[in-house]
Parts: structure tokens; sequence; C-alpha cells
């Protein structure tokens, strides 16, 4: 007689072909498996996580039953407190003797898979998680903890291996590696930025929409809700994107905007951490446009750097630094979060409008979340912990294995350099250079001290004096601790008394 086993389909495992349903169905055919979804509530208010994510995970995991079901599929999707009630549950009504998954992405979710076999005495096979590139092939299997990756070499490797924008030498297309001269531009005065594309929730999202309004005393609002929630849509935003915004995606990828929130970015993160798309297929996707002479090289090559660069380099150092990784604190900084980011209260304009975006739409663009909120939390001092449940809480596409790199490493150099190779500070000058925001605020960008200037220009400069001696030990802080020569004592001393009056107002 054959056995009947279950598969475990994690809320952030959506994909198309899942490898633990594929396996399962080899072993035993289709009519001896069932699949086990859990909605699990307490983990689902762990936090308070966005509504507008909640409403997201909930409508896709629903979707996914769904299409599972129409493809003759039997899946149990179940509302419960937690993971160990939902499986003890599952397993008291259908007896599985086997149960498939696949690698959760978050450490402490592979540390509970682990512990399944035997907590509830099953049989269980934890196949790799498809959904990251770097565990189909690991650029640099030998490196150790310690040792320090830069990404541009991670990335070398990705391209080289994927064999994505190479010449028939397999040297890189183009010539160079990285066309960043030609990126990182402001955006120029009345250039047409398209509409991201938007979709109207269905009576199944509008259901998950209320039960989320009515229950969940979380972060933001469910209105105006227009996100995708199944693959075909998903392909749809993708496709948006390559058609629409790709074009110019590299040379304005670090521009700010006080009108526009996407710009010419893919708004695809949100999508991709579920499992409805695929990095691999967003990649060639890019490389296609460009083949087809539809986008520049630098667009696309910038793109890809991001999907099979940054996001991999993100997952595949989270997954060699944890748990560690979670917990550092190299600047000691101990100040707890301000208010103002739970309401966007603020007088510096640049903050308020971030922050009161993404209270509403739990988005905002790469640029955003590290040259204006990560650099404001570092320059200030906030601890690195409440900044990291600070971002969970307020952003779509948040899942642990990508926000703790980014913000412990990334972000605010918590690590002491394990992720970045230099913390992302910096003055009003840049967030001038790169955006608007500053034509409309009450302080003055130009000003370093005195009643109107830019609290980002004496903070800057304070947190460059206060760890002088550390920024010293890495060169590409050379240029930024150079221009100190250029503050006099009674500036020095004003900046201090500046920024010392500015942190105790928070
Ligand atoms: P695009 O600019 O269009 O880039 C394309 C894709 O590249 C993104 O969809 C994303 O999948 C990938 N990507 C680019 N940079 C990174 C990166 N540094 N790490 C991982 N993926 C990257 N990304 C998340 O997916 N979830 C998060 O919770 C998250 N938190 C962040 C917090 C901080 C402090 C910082 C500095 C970055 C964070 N990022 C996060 C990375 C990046 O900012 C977002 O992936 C990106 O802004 C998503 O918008 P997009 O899809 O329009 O990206
Ligand atoms: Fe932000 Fe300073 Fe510019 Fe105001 S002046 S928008 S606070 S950078």
């Amino acid at each position: 007689m054959t056995s009947k086993v279950s598969v475990w389909i994690l809320g952030d495992q959506l994909t198309p072909s899942h490898p633990a349903l594929g396996v399962a169905e080899k072993d035993v055919g289709k009519r001896n498996l069932r699949v086990l979804m859990i909605k699990g509530k307490g983990h689902l208010q762990r936090l308070a996580y966005h509504k507008k994510k909640l409403v997201l995970i909930l409508s896709a995991m629903r979707h996914y039953a769904e299409e599972l079901k129409k493809d003759g599929y039997k899946v149990d999707l179940i509302d419960a407190e937690n993971f160990t009630d939902g499986i003890q549950a599952h397993i008291e009504d259908h007896q599985p003797q086997k149960l498939y998954m696949m690698n959760a992405s978050s450490f402490n979710g592979q540390q509970f898979q682990h512990s399944v076999a035997q907590q509830f005495g099953i049989d269980t096979e934890i196949l790799p998680n498809a959904q990251f590139l770097c565990n189909r092939f690991n650029p640099l299997p030998d490196k150790k903890p310690d040792d320090r990756v830069r990404q541009e070499t991670f990335y070398r490797e990705m391209r080289q291996h994927f064999g994505i924008l190479l010449d028939a030498d397999g040297k890189p297309e183009g010539g160079q590696w990285n066309y960043d001269q030609k990126n990182r531009q402001p955006m120029p005065k009345g250039l047409d930025v398209p509409a991201v594309i938007t979709f109207e929730p269905d009576s199944l999202t509008q259901g998950i929409m209320s039960v989320i309004e009515n229950e969940y005393g979380s972060t933001g609002v469910v209105d105006g809700f227009n996100l995708a929630v199944d693959r075909r849509q998903a392909l749809a935003a993708a496709e948006d994107f390559f058609e629409h915004r790709l074009c110019y995606f590299g040379t304005y990828e670090d521009a700010m905007s006080e009108e526009h929130i996407v710009l010419f970015h893919s708004m695809l993160s949100p999508y991709l951490n579920l499992g409805l798309l695929d990095p691999l297929e967003l990649a060639h996707m890019a490389e296609q446009s460009y083949i087809e002479g539809k986008v520049e090289l630098n667009n696309a090559e910038g793109f890809i750097r991001q999907v099979i660069g940054w996001r991999e380099y993100m997952f595949w150092q989270y997954q060699r630094l944890m748990p560690d990784l979670a917990e550092e604190n190299y600047w000691g900084a101990e100040r707890p979060l301000p208010d103002f980011f739970w309401n966007a209260k603020t007088e510096m304009n640049c903050l308020q409008h971030v922050i009161n975006r993404v209270l509403e739409n739990g988005y905002l663009h790469h640029i955003e979340r590290l040259m204006l909120l990560s650099n404001f939390f570092t320059l200030t001092g906030v601890n690195p912990q409440d900044v990291l449940k600070w971002f969970m809480c307020c952003f779509i596409d948040a899942y642990e294995w990508v926000m703790v790199p980014n913000v412990i490493g990334m972000g605010l150099y918590a690590d002491g350099g394990k992720v970045g190779t230099k913390p992302y500070i910096a003055s009003a000058n840049y967030i001038h250079r790169m955006g608007d925001y500053c034509e409309d605020c009450r302080f003055n960008h130009r000003e370093r001290i005195g009643q109107d200037a830019c609290p980002f220009n004496f903070l800057y400069w304070h947190f460059l004096l206060t760890h002088e001696v550390v920024l010293r030990e890495n060169p590409r802080m050379a240029r930024m601790l150079y221009n100190l020569k250029y503050l006099d004592n009674a500036e020095r001393e004003s900046v201090i008394r500046a920024s010392q009056k500015f942190l105790e107002s928070l």
C-alpha cells in the first residue's frame, strides 16, 4: 500500500514549482499527498506588521491554495495560533506518514523545521530553498564567516555562472561589469514617470481586507490595497516594469522625488519575496529587453545587479552570519526609536514625506530606505534592534532574511563591516543633490549650524568627530574625514552643541 504524505508550504513559499511538492508527488503520486498551509495568527501578530503586508500574504496564500486545488491537489489551509498547533491538528486529522518541506528562508523557521521530526514523531524531508539562486549555486563555498566578501566579487561569480549579460567569450557584455558612472543621476524636471500597474482586489482579497482591518491592530491601513496577489498578476506587474520603467532604472536609481514614490524602480520585491516571481526569470527578462534594443545596457545591468547581485548576496550573508548578525551593535547605539517614526510629526520635510509614505503604503525605494532613514538612524545613534523592529513592522516586503543584513549591515553598519564596506552616511548636500525635498523644507540644507541648519548637517559632522578614530581605519572613509580639517575648533564646538540639543529633543 502506498503511504500517505503531506507537504507543508510556508506563506512565503508560493513558488510555481515548489520542490517539496514535486518530490512528494514523484514519491507517492498526487492522490496520496495533501498540502498543508498554516495561517499562524500568533506568527502574523508577533509584531505590528503593516496591514497591507498581512493582506498581501493571506490573500496570496489563499489564491495559491485555490490554484493547487484547481490542479487537483488536496489542500488543508488552516487557521491556527502557531505552527506547532497547526501541524498537530493536521497530523491528528490526516495521519500522514511523512512531512515534506522546503527549507525556510528565516533562521528561526529553519530551526523549527528541523525540530518537527522529533517534536511530532514523524518522518520528514527538507528540500533546499529554490527561491534563491545561491542555493542552486554557491559562488564562494570556501569562505568562512570571518572572511570579508565584497558584493562585487559575489555578483561577478553569479553572472558568470548563470551566463547573464556575457559576450561570446564569456566576458561582461559591453566590456564592463558595472555602469555606475552612467547611473545614479538626479531626476530632471518635467520627465514623465509612468504610473505603476495596480490590481483591483477581488472578493477573496476584500474579505481578507475586512478581517485584517477589524481584527489586527497593526501598522498602516488596508485602504487602497492594490497589489498583485497571484502569479499571473505578479507577472503582469513584472511586464509592466520591463515595458515602461526599466528604460531609466539605472539612470535614476538613486534619485528621490517628493511627487513620485516608485520612480523607475520595479516594485517587485513583495512578489519576489513571496516566491510569486523567480530572480532568474527576472534577470533573463531584463537581459532580453537589452538584446531586443528596448533598453540601454546600463539600465538592464543595473537591475540585474540588484536581483542576482544584491538580493542574493544579502541572503547568502544572512545564512552564514546568523544568529549573531541580528544582535550586532558596533556603534553601541542605545537611543530609543523617536516617536515621530510612527506618526510622521517632524519638521524635517524629507523624513515627514517618507514616513507618511511608508505608513500608508509600506513601500519606499532603496535610496530612501538607505540615505534618508538609515542615515538618520545611524547619525542619531538609534538602537539597531529597535530600528530593525520598526522596519519589520512598516514594509510590505519585510522578511527577516532580507531585513537583518540590510538594516544591521548595510543600513546601520552595526555589524562593523561584515556586509557593507563603509557606513552609508551623508549630510544634506547629498539629499539635496539627489532629490527635491529640501526645496519645501523649513530647514536650510546649506547651513551647518544656527537656527535653520538642517539636522543632517550638524549630525553628520558630529558623527565623524565622535567616531573619527574608528572611521580612520577604513580607507573608504578617507575622503569624508579629510574634510574635517576645514572645521575649526569653534565650528566643532557648535556642531557638537547643536547635535546634543537636537538629540535631547528626540
Ligand atoms: P528595485 O530597485 O526595483 O530593485 C529590484 C530588486 O532587487 C528588488 O525588488 C529586490 O528584490 C532586489 N534588491 C535590490 N537591492 C536589494 C538589497 N539591498 N537587498 C535585497 N534585495 C535587493 N528589500 C526587501 O526585499 N525587503 C526588505 O525588507 C528590505 N529592507 C531594506 C531595509 C533597508 C534599510 C535597506 C537599505 C534596504 C532594504 N531592502 C529590502 C532592499 C531594497 O531597498 C528593496 O529590495 C527595494 O527597495 C525594493 O523595491 P523595488 O522592488 O522597487 O526594488
Ligand atoms: Fe531633509 Fe534637511 Fe533637506 Fe530638510 S533641508 S529636506 S531636513 S535634508
